[in-house]
């Protein structure tokens, strides 16, 4: 991927712009690498997204640009902005390997996949996942209604904890290790940390698939667990989409198990009439799943299973939106 029209080398060291140094790397995707530094104007650690060089890269980093232009920065003077992750300033760099957009974001903590792996599974107490959520919920009702954004990915690995490492031993610029472990190494060692953690603020992260209510990019959106029906089928989306992933993400949270497990298999397409030809079918509502599976108990069980299926409605518009969903009394059980 270190080659032309791909990731930049990036050294420890290294100022972007005359302005941002390298001091770790705090990740990478299939789009960029992203990259721990100071801001030796401002004195303040940033995470720098720097992107792929190639052309359909770079029509992704305008978009994904224009995107956190419009849910972050003054402009935007709702206070729900905070629940995304905020853009700070954009530059380009030439390197070897072409022309690169870079953005420079707020610096958040580990995403919560790493926070599972961390606490193991499922980890997070309910309590912890309710603020979770009901965050995530806030983030996607801003979005939805006010900057007219699908963000098209919501999954672990894009909601980031807004958490900084405590402990002098593993400073940030600790260049030997990842500043993501560092965070993990000081929540690990805080007995106190899973009940701190109870009152962790996330920040929905990654617009970089995102797009408009009415412009999109892309027929197929989503990661596979956290798709919805509407764009299993090939049909039309919108913000309902969203909705359906924070039912997965929710159920993930809550019970350490994916809600559901697509399998690779032959592409098939669908017949009039195949469903009702599954002859191995068995029916398992989710309230049983939760109380006979997951041991909930019953009054938990059958809020959050009466949570769930408003956001699992098989018909988009039927689907409870971002704003409803915030009212619901699962998040204040
Ligand atoms: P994807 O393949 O998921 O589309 P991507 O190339 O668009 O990836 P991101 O998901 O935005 O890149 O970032 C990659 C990783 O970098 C994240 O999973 C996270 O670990 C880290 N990261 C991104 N933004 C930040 C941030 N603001 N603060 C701290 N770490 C971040
Ligand atoms: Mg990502
Ligand atoms: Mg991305």
């Amino acid at each position: 991927d270190y080659c032309y029209g791909g990731y930049h080398p990036v050294q420890v060291g290294d100022v972007f712009n005359k302005r941002y140094k390298v001091l770790s790397k705090l990740g990478w995707g299939y789009f960029s690498t992203v990259w721990l530094c100071i801001d030796l104007r401002s004195g303040r650690h940033v995470a720098v997204k720097v992107l792929k060089s190639g052309a359909g890269f770079t029509q992704a980093g305008q978009d994904e640009l224009t995107l956190l232009r419009c849910a972050s920065g003054p402009t935007a003077r709702n206070p729900l902005k905070d629940r995304i992750v905020q853009l700070l300033d954009e530059f380009k760099i030439a390197g070897v390997n072409g022309i690169h957009i870079c953005l420079v974001l707020e610096l958040l903590g580990p995403d919560l996949r790493c926070w599972q792996v961390c606490f193991g599974n499922p980890g997070l107490s309910l309590t912890c996942v309710k603020h979770v959520i009901t965050q995530v919920l806030e983030g996607l009702a801003y979005l939805h209604s006010h900057c007219k954004i699908i963000h098209t990915d919501i999954k672990p690995e894009n909601i980031l904890l807004c958490v900084t490492p405590q402990s002098s031993s593993h400073p940030p610029g600790d260049a030997t290790q990842t500043y993501s472990t560092a965070i993990k190494t000081t929540l690990l060692q805080d007995p106190e940390a899973p009940r701190n953690l109870d009152n962790i603020t996330v920040k929905i992260a990654d617009l970089g698939s995102s797009c408009w209510v009415y412009k999109h990019f892309c027929q197929e959106i989503q990661t596979r667990q956290y798709r919805s029906l509407e764009v299993l089928l090939g049909s039309e989306y919108g913000p309902p989409a969203d909705i359906w992933s924070v039912a997965c993400l929710a159920f993930e949270l809550v019970t350490g198990d994916s809600l559901f497990e697509p399998k690779a298999g032959p592409n098939f397409s669908l017949e009039e009439g195949d469903l009702r030809r599954i002859a191995v079918l068995r029916p398992w509502g989710l309230y049983e799943v939760l109380v006979e599976k997951y041991h909930l108990l019953l009054r938990e069980a059958s809020v959050f299973s009466d949570f769930l299926l408003q956001m699992l409605d098989f018909l988009p518009e039927r689907r409870a939106t971002a704003a409803q969903c915030l009212k619901h009394p699962w998040l204040k059980l």
